[in-house]
């Protein structure tokens, strides 16, 4: 007798309390506005340059790029990401951002992606794809700033001559475009 009075009692108290949350938009509004919550991360294509240091910087290996016809398109598999920042704290010049995007549930065919392209330069040396035009400036910006005082406009000379070369290039022909740094000593 006891125990069908408790089971009558809880039954009117679930009627009359109603325990279902009404999901996602009461608890998703809620939770999409907690302060330093980190979601679904998302690319700003007008500032990345392609630089690929959110690439090594992830240690989940969420982040692939593909180099084909001109263009460099970096992919963040959200279902590998861990939502940790990394990408972004890394990130030169803030073109990632941490959204608060967090409802990432998806059926088989929408797998969540974020993907960015940025328009890449080929090597005028081997013709493999190299970096963009705006890592390039960005790159030679650095160097005139950063560059001992004293050597500055021979460096200013040289650096055209090997910008748009990928590395490989570079040391192969350092020698024959008199831009190695031994020639100061
Ligand atoms: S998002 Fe940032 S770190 Fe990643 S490739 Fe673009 S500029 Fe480089
Ligand atoms: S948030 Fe972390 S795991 Fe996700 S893509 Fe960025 S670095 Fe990788």
């Amino acid at each position: 007798m006891k125990g069908l009075k408790n089971i009558i009692t809880e039954s009117i108290r679930n009627l009359r309390d109603c325990q279902t949350i009404s999901y996602p938009s009461s608890l998703g509004q809620k939770y999409s506005h907690l302060e330093g919550l980190r979601g679904k991360p998302e690319f700003d294509s007008s500032k990345c340059t392609g630089c690929q240091a959110c690439v090594r910087r992830c240690s989940d290996n969420a982040i692939s790029v593909v180099d084909e016809n001109g263009v460099r398109t970096l992919t963040i598999d959200v279902t590998r990401c861990m939502y940790c920042g990394r990408c972004a704290e890394i990130c030169p010049v803030g073109a990632i951002t941490m959204t608060n995007k967090f409802e990432l549930s998806y059926d088989a065919s929408e797998k969540p992606l974020t993907v960015n392209e940025v328009a890449v330069n080929n090597c005028v040396g081997c013709g493999t794809p190299y970096d963009s035009t705006r890592l390039i400036k960005e790159v030679q910006e650095r160097v005139i700033a950063n560059v001992d005082p004293s050597v500055v406009n021979v460096v200013q000379e040289d650096l055209p001559k090997y910008i748009f070369l990928c590395p490989q290039c570079r040391r192969r022909v350092v020698y024959e475009l008199k831009t190695h740094t031994r020639k100061y000593y």
